[in-house]
């Protein structure tokens, strides 16, 4: 009996040194969640302003902890991006997104499904094999992809960077710089990267007919993004007026609260099939 609760004492030490390492290396804590199916893909929609078309979404980790309560990626995404998290958890988004949104995209085939990617995607060609092999065998097709790089964070080789947008644009994947305004690339990713569209940050939209600078800055973003080619999504669009201010300026993609927030797969695809009939 004495030999057996040892071993009871030991198995139960050992559960709560393996609890406690969990705890402490959030690495391994995100990596049990993720097996655990704990972060999911929510949706936000994008529209198209003058018509008020769904032209296809932006995909917006969440995690949602076993009790229910759901966890915004600001908490967690600087975390994921250093540790190496990032990789296993973009690409698992990337299959979920594919899985689920499959049928609705593959009736529709001008809708777009965007991912946010990181500065570290963009130092390896790994990633080029990884949406290769997810999308060429998955409903969504690889011309219906647009992969977000942020410009908020800088890139440490930008000649390798695009070099691998090129060789996504050469497989039909569109290629969008995100929050433009906000970062370290100033006016250089812009014209180094050859993206093909410009997400204008909310910063500059918040301010759009309220500060005169700001204005002038969206103004010439607006310029540059036509004189190379660019389409231009503005972000965090929240009113009406902000929606006039950007018809006046003839952009014409949109997502924000205004239209609406990110949402769960179900309901995503709810909106999508009554508003878009395939
Ligand atoms: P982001 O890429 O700039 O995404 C837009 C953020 O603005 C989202 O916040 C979205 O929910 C929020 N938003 C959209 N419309 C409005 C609006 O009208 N008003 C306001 N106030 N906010 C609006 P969220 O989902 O909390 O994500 C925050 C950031 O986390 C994202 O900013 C992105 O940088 C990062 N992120 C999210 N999901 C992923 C992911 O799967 N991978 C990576 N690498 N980063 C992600
Ligand atoms: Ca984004
Ligand atoms: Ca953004
Ligand atoms: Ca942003």
């Amino acid at each position: 009996a004495t030999a057996a609760a040892a071993v009871l004492g030991l198995v139960v030490g050992a559960l709560i040194v393996i609890a406690a390492r969990r705890d402490a290396d959030p690495m391994a804590e995100m990596q049990d969640a993720l097996d655990n199916g704990e972060f999911i893909p929510h949706y936000q929609p994008i529209l198209d302003i003058d018509t008020g078309r769904i032209l296809g979404c932006e995909v917006l980790v969440r995690w949602r902890k076993p009790d229910g309560s759901i966890v915004s990626p600001g908490a967690f995404i600087d975390q994921a991006e250093r540790s190496g998290f990032i990789f296993p958890l973009t690409l698992a988004l990337m299959r979920q997104a594919a899985q689920e949104l499959g049928p609705t995209y593959s009736a529709r085939p001008k809708l777009k499904c965007g991912f946010n990617l990181c500065a570290a995607h963009f130092k390896h060609d790994g990633i080029i094999t990884d949406v290769a092999t997810i999308f060429g065998a998955s409903a969504i097709q690889l011309s219906q992809v647009l992969l977000e790089v942020t410009e908020r964070d800088p890139l440490d080789d930008i000649d390798t960077a695009r070099a691998i947008i090129a060789r996504f644009q050469g497989m039909g994947v569109k290629v969008a710089l995100d929050d433009v305004g906000t970062g370290h690339g100033g006016m250089s990713y812009l014209l180094k990267l050859g993206v093909d569209v410009m997400k204008i940050d909310k910063l500059f939209i918040d301010a759009l007919g309220a500060e005169r600078q700001s204005t002038a800055i969206v103004d010439s973003l607006i310029d540059l993004a036509a004189h190379l080619n660019m389409d231009v999504v503005a972000e965090g669009v929240e009113t009406f007026a902000q929606v006039e201010a950007l018809r006046r300026r003839g952009v014409r993609s949109a997502q924000g609260y205004v239209f609406a927030p990110p949402l769960p797969g179900s309901s995503f695809i709810q909106l999508v099939e009554a508003m878009e009939p395939a």
